[in-house]
């Protein structure tokens, strides 16, 4: 497979493409983030995105597909605790020629900034509440011990019977 063009800003040369029409060229390649893309979320980007992708030409557009791998340091929003974990985004954009929809991205001049695509793609993908673990179960609103940590006694003292008791099960 062919190589597709990428200058040192990561702005991808199309004309190879249109050149070859219907071939696939590999497109991969590593960029910095901005801690700005994460925005009010306490998370941290933990290294460069990772784009694992491929770019073809046809029929007047180029379509990208493959996927863009993050590695996030994040805070459960259950139970407050940091933990490491790679946001894996699913790539597949069609990038007309000079279409300003808003929607998609364009070809301009020739080219195709994969490098604000990027930033896009993350900033638009960075969750606004993560779980260290699927059934993480959080902090006690009784005792806050971390109960992933260690058991405490508090569930079993607040019966079903007291009202707060019940609150708390519709709040979780
Ligand atoms: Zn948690
Ligand atoms: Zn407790």
């Amino acid at each position: 497979m062919k190589h597709a063009s990428i200058n040192k800003n990561n702005m991808l040369d199309v004309k190879p493409l249109i050149a070859d029409e219907g071939q696939k060229f590999t497109l991969c390649l590593e960029q910095e983030l901005s801690p700005n893309l994460i925005g009010n979320n306490p998370y941290k980007f933990l290294g460069f995105a990772k784009l694992d992708a491929t770019a073809v030409y046809s029929d007047g557009a180029v379509n990208i597909e493959g996927s863009l791998i993050v590695p996030m340091e994040y805070i459960c929003s259950r139970c407050g605790a940091n933990f490491k974990q790679n946001l894996f985004i699913e790539v597949c954009e069609k990038v007309l020629d000079g279409n300003s929809d808003g929607e998609h991205f364009e070809i301009r001049g020739d080219k195709i900034d994969v490098f604000e695509m990027i930033n896009e793609l993350v900033a638009s993908n960075i969750p606004n509440s993560v779980l260290c673990k699927e059934d993480c179960k959080g902090i006690c609103q009784i005792c806050g011990k971390n109960k992933n940590e260690e058991d405490c006694e508090c569930e079993i003292s607040v019966g079903a019977n007291n009202p707060f008791g019940l609150l708390k099960d519709k709040i979780n």
